[in-house]
């Protein structure tokens, strides 16, 4: 990374709140009774998904993969892999995959497409944010927070090799 990156904040923390606000009621109101399972793709996801599950005042349970297209850098490899699977036997839950940021559908058609052979009750998919311009796979979106351009984002969990989770708002890195 180059000593000029430069961060320009592009969705506020207090913009965050109330979208993760708006999140959470949603998914209460569907799945208040329903014991559902939690499914976070990490690493990106992790301050999102804490934010969300804090919000939902129900019986559920949580389980993470993590998966990985990027490689280092800012484009995606086009190639998914499973850095560590499911623990968690699925078959007949209720399951709700959490994703900090859809860019080209490729990760979630893959993990959908894997979970579904699982036989959940139900799959459905929350994402924190969307960039509908760059869609290479056709992914449906249950929950969305917020549709973001095409711009490489930081913060609030998501990264540029491994730096800049930890910041409290959604930046746009320029370099
Ligand atoms: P997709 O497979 O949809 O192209 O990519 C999804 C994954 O790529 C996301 O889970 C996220 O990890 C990463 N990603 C996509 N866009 C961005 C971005 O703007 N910033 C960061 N840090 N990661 C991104
Ligand atoms: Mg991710």
């Amino acid at each position: 990374m180059s000593s000029q990156a430069k961060l320009q904040v592009l969705v506020s923390r207090a913009e965050l709140n109330t979208t993760v606000d708006k999140l959470a009621a949603a998914i209460t109101r569907d799945y208040n009774d329903k014991n559902p399972l939690l499914l976070g793709i990490l690493k990106g996801v992790f301050v999102f998904m804490s934010d969300l599950v804090r919000r939902l005042d129900f019986p559920l349970e949580i389980e993470f993969v993590r998966l990985s297209s990027y490689g280092s850098g800012q484009e995606t490899s086009g190639k998914v892999k499973m850095m560590q699977d499911l623990e968690l036997n699925i078959e007949g839950r209720h399951v709700l995959v959490v994703e900090d940021i859809i860019d080209t559908g490729i990760t979630l058609a893959f993990l959908l497409d894997y979970l579904k052979k699982k036989k959940p009750a139900s799959l459905k998919l929350c994402a924190l944010s969307d960039k509908p311009v760059r869609r290479r796979m056709p992914v449906k979106i249950d929950y969305l927070g917020l549709t973001v351009p095409d711009k490489f984002l930081v913060g609030y969990g998501l990264d540029c090799d491994e730096k800049y989770r930890n910041l409290p708002d959604i930046y746009v890195l320029e370099e």
